[in-house]
């Protein structure tokens, strides 16, 4: 083998995303007035975000480890865009009148399941009871079978919603791959959508894919990095296929002997990281990429790029409400996470209380290392100094601990300590979580590690 290969064994370890600091394992129950007393706190002139969540979806992809809820029947549906409404009513007067919203992204499951009319009650109700800027970031989710068959009527409703940025799940191109999935979309249907969605002038589409599918191999996964890259999508997100069949079941139905070996799974990331960093992208952490003119390429250049839970992100107000099952808010310094069972969901909805189930408030040992953790998912670097202005406390003397546990990337040539700086090197950019995980404080002391594998 190797010397990556033997790297990239050694580095396969169940590690988090870091979508969040400190993750999700960590968070237990949590006091619904402190979330209350969050949002009643919160300065109204304060630019926040909004995550909705939708979560349907007509059939199961095997690799799936999103929150979805398998759904045929039109009017289940209609029940949760019910209670949805509430839920919004409910926080809307928990806030102050007019809070600003800079950023409104719908998630799923698959939120184009629901109708034309169902998603313009939920706009125009956000519309109503929120103070959404002329020029805020407006996005949804679309998977193309959704939008397909209907020339485009569905495409031009979202932009005449006030939807100005769309994201197609795609995953892979090759029809073998997508058999063995159970999703079946061909190429011809993905770029007549995307085709759509550009002449329909929403400003910004991106492409999500998956590396370390059954049946790809580096050959047939370079096919489809060069069809996206024929598309020149603004941002295309290439995610490791999660595979947790501890928490997703269905996930079983995937037999290991048609899934790439770690190695061969690597080398397909590898390659693909390759194609789209010739085909004109800027790569952005370990899993995202973006075109030159992309404000996010900009941001990365100019180091003030922030992550949430949806990835990256250009907006600076930090504080994010979450509405619908399961989703997640950040406030100030806590993170809330709503109920995952729609019945569960639903009471609380019923009886007027906000849905939440689980939460934590962070200390401040976990602010500082929340910080290098984002700075390093964010930038590829941390700046020692801008943590001492932020944080009134030496660098080096402050996290001793993890530049021990450092060293072992140090030598391995991913990461440099130099005096001013951490510096991930462009080898080292691969294996980001694994760098950045040295910070993580919780997964040091914890032996049960719920999370996928890094590669
Ligand atoms: S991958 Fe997307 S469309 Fe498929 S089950 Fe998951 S959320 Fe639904």
């Amino acid at each position: 083998m190797s010397e990556i290969d033997d790297l990239v064994q050694k580095l396969n370890v169940n590690i988090p995303r870091y979508t969040s600091y400190p993750t999700a394992p960590q968070w237990n129950q949590i006091e619904k007035s402190l979330f209350h007393k969050k949002l009643q706190d919160r300065d109204a002139a304060q630019p926040m975000s909004l995550y909705i969540h939708i979560p349907f979806c007509h059939s199961m992809c095997l690799y799936c480890a999103c929150s979805v809820v398998l759904n045929r029947d039109p009017e289940k549906e209609e029940r949760y865009v019910q209670a949805l409404l509430q839920e919004i009513e409910l926080a809307a007067e928990l806030v102050k009148p007019g809070t600003f919203i800079n950023q409104i992204h719908f998630g799923g499951g698959t939120p184009t399941k629901l109708s034309v009319g169902q998603l313009s009650r939920i706009i125009e109700v956000l519309y109503y009871h929120f103070n959404v800027l002329g020029d805020a970031e407006v996005s949804i989710e679309i998977d193309p079978r959704t939008v397909a068959a209907d020339e485009g009527i569905k495409l031009r409703s979202l932009r005449e919603m006030g939807f100005n940025r769309v994201s197609f799940g795609v995953q892979d191109t090759n029809e073998e791959v997508q058999e063995a999935v159970k999703r079946r979309q061909s190429f011809d249907m993905t770029k007549k959508t995307f085709l759509k969605a550009r002449s329909l002038g929403f400003s910004g589409i991106n492409i999500d894919l998956i590396y370390g599918l059954p049946c790809q191999t580096v050959d047939t996964f370079t096919t489809t990095v060069e069809q996206i890259n024929s598309l020149k999508p603004d941002r295309i997100a290439l995610f490791s296929y999660a595979k947790v069949p501890h928490i997703k079941p269905h996930q079983k139905a995937i037999p290991d002997s048609l899934l790439p070996s770690t190695v061969d799974k690597f080398a397909i990331y590898k390659r693909a990281r390759e194609g789209f960093i010739q085909g004109g992208y800027t790569a952005i952490g370990m899993d995202h990429f973006a075109a030159e003119k992309d404000p996010l390429a900009e941001r990365f250049h100019s180091k003030t790029l922030l992550r949430n839970f949806q990835g990256y992100t250009l907006y600076s107000g930090e504080d994010m409400l979450g509405l619908g099952l399961t989703s997640i808010s950040f406030m100030t310094d806590g993170y809330f996470q709503n109920r995952k069972e729609l019945d569960g969901y639903y009471s609380s909805i019923d009886c007027r209380e906000v849905p939440l189930e689980r939460g934590l408030i962070l200390t401040d040992e976990d602010h500082k290392r929340r910080y290098v953790i984002n700075r390093l998912m964010c930038d590829f670097s941390v700046n020692k100094s801008d943590f001492k202005d932020k944080f009134d406390r030496d660098f080096d003397d402050h996290f001793e601990g993890c530049l021990n546990a450092l060293n072992e990337h140090i030598a391995d040539g991913l990461v440099e300590n130099r005096d001013e700086a951490i510096i991930v090197t462009k080898k080292g950019e691969m294996f980001i979580r694994n760098i950045a995980s040295c910070f993580d404080e919780y997964l040091q002391k914890t032996a049960n590690r719920p999370y996928s594998k890094a590669i």
